[in-house]
């Protein structure tokens, strides 16, 4: 009995590890182009720390004119949920970082690297454990779950490390004629890596993110493959990203501690090592307390979270970018109108402890963004969302198209567009004041301000009305006409005059207008006024003080 008839006994029909070699060869791509993946597990939802590493491979590939590709690492069957991989699939859709190659639904795929789903790779990774244990660089293992117990239990009691390893690997040196015997003896068994490492010895790593790290060598016997046939993650990884050429690994810093191991698993399969970035995980301040976003805790760390606020992809793409590299706000600022695309994403600028995550932050990125959209941009993915989560903002979008484009150019287009609008959830709140049939029905929202006194108010909206507004005014006539009412009425014409002079004054222009502004909008607060006016029109204008001086 020798290794090779082992290997025969245990993987009789597999097509072997040289098949797979010539199946998939090297990659042919420009210069410097690299190849990265994102290799989600189908186990829940997509968590936003699962799109930002996906997004910073899909830029590196983007900037090297290399390759991104997705693979469903589903080798846990028993923790996969319904939809899984539809769920990834969409997500990386919806925020615009398709995959070049992988899973592009959740039984279709691109590429010639596939399958890309791990379940259907089984003669793959049986073909190299094959070659592993050929060499005896991998062996069948017998022991049963009550066994690794205990063994846990003694080295708990004997405080030393636990796992499978030097003297505690206890079928690590079976002869190979025991190891057939209980084979043919029908015993279940796993296959493990016989690991030639050894605890006491150091080796060095050279991340990209992380820097230089130092681990003891690993010399753990991890399982390769599980007693239903498919691997774990380390012996899927190391296949895998060799297979399908990977040349930057960018993943969770989670599996920082594994590199030991998969430096290993990569040696004794023979194959190169790719490159590594592990990236840190993505904070939350809490009261004070800089903690990892939690998937029980934090409604935030779901990515359908995004689209269920209404904030528009690109905005939270924007802002995951900002907490990437810290110089990306800089040079947003300084080029507004690029594409994201266009800047000089760099991976090894990435933090090593970990970016915080801020909603209000993003909130505010997604501001800028919206006000960089057209009406026509507002009014389609406002829409878009409102089918699925706001009827009456349907409604009122769909009503009448034209007066809502209107409404949504106010201060629009121009160089200090309105920044009010950070997702779609808030549009209606923000908008619903400049519909007649909704502002008849809502009952005054603000009190007044300086100006209280109904007589008082009365007399502006009236005077305003029948002597100064002129529908074509333009903006400067228009806001003279509002000075000189106020100084008809006794106002301060000028705000600066009325500080100079508070006594003198009941008030000044600005209480005049703030008069004009909430019988018009029932709010203190609304982009300009003059803008308003001119998209409600004279008739509106009208039956809105109309309704204001009978309150
Ligand atoms: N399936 C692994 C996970 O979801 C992937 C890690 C990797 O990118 O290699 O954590």
């Amino acid at each position: 009995m020798n290794y090779k008839e082992l290997a025969d006994l245990i993987f009789p029909n597999v097509k072997g590890a040289e098949y797979y070699e010539n199946k998939y060869p090297e990659r042919d791509l420009p210069e410097g182009a690299i190849v990265t993946r994102f290799a989600p597990s189908p186990t829940g939802f997509v968590h936003i720390g699962g799109l930002y590493q996906a997004l910073v491979a899909r830029i590196m590939a983007n900037k090297t004119r290399g390759v991104f590709f997705l693979r469903i690492e589903d080798t846990d069957q028993k923790r996969e949920i319904e939809n899984g991989v539809t769920d990834i699939v969409n997500s990386l859709k919806e925020f615009g970082m398709e995959p070049d190659e992988g899973m592009i639904s959740d039984t279709e795929e691109i590429g010639n690297y596939g399958p890309y789903k791990q379940s259907l790779r089984k003669d793959i990774y049986q073909s190299y454990a094959k070659y592993l244990l050929e060499q005896g660089k991998a062996y069948p293992s017998f022991e049963t779950s009550e066994e690794l117990e205990e063994m846990r239990k003694k080295q708990e009691a004997a405080k030393v490390r636990t796992g499978y390893y030097g003297v505690w690997a206890k079928y690590r040196n079976l002869s190979l004629d025991e190891m057939v015997e209980k084979i043919k003896a029908g015993i279940p068994y796993i296959i493990r890596f016989k690991s030639p490492g050894r605890e006491d010895k150091k080796i060095k790593h050279k991340d990209i993110i992380k820097g230089n790290v130092d681990f003891p060598e690993n010399d753990q016997d991890i399982v390769i493959i599980k007693s239903d046939g498919l691997p774990t993650y380390h012996f899927a990884h190391a296949v895998d990203d060799h297979l399908m050429r990977t040349t930057h690994v960018i993943r969770s810093d989670e599996w920082l501690s594994s590199v030991p191991l998969h430096i290993q698993l990569f040696q004794e399969l023979g194959f190169k090592l790719p490159k590594y970035a592990h990236i840190s995980p993505i904070m939350k301040n809490d009261n004070g307390n800089k903690r990892k976003l939690s998937k029980r805790k934090d409604p935030e760390a779901a990515v359908s979270y995004y689209e269920e606020l209404g904030i528009p992809s690109i905005a939270v793409k924007e802002y995951l970018l900002n907490i990437a590299n810290s110089t990306f706000e800089n040079w947003r600022r300084q080029n507004p109108d690029k594409q994201i695309e266009e800047f000089d994403f760099q991976l090894n600028k990435m933090s090593v402890s970990g970016a915080l995550f801020d909603m209000v932050k993003l909130q505010d990125v997604s501001k800028i963004v919206i006000s960089r959209y057209t009406a026509e941009q507002v009014y389609d993915e406002a829409l878009e969302w409102a089918k699925k989560h706001d009827e009456e903002l349907r409604g009122m979008l769909e009503e009448n198209k034209e007066y809502t484009l209107k409404v949504l150019n106010i201060e629009r287009g121009n160089k200090k567009p309105r920044k009010d609008i950070a997702k779609w959830e808030d549009l209606k709140e923000n908008i619903e004041y400049m519909y007649d049939n909704i502002f008849e029905n809502n009952p005054q929202k603000y009190e007044y301000q300086t100006i209280s006194d109904k007589d008082k108010i009365n007399e502006i909206l009236d005077l305003y009305i029948n002597e100064y507004y002129n529908e074509n005014d333009d903006k400067d006539t228009w806001f003279n006409k509002i000075k000189e009412l106020a100084g008809r009425l006794g106002y301060a014409k000028e705000v600066k005059e009325f500080k100079q002079n508070p006594e003198a004054y009941p008030g000044h222009v600005g209480d005049v207008s703030t008069v004009l502004r909430i019988a018009l909008t029932g709010r203190t607060n609304t982009p300009d006024m003059y803008e308003i006016m001119k998209v409600i029109g004279k008739n509106s204008i009208i039956k809105r003080f109309e309704i204001d001086k009978k309150n």
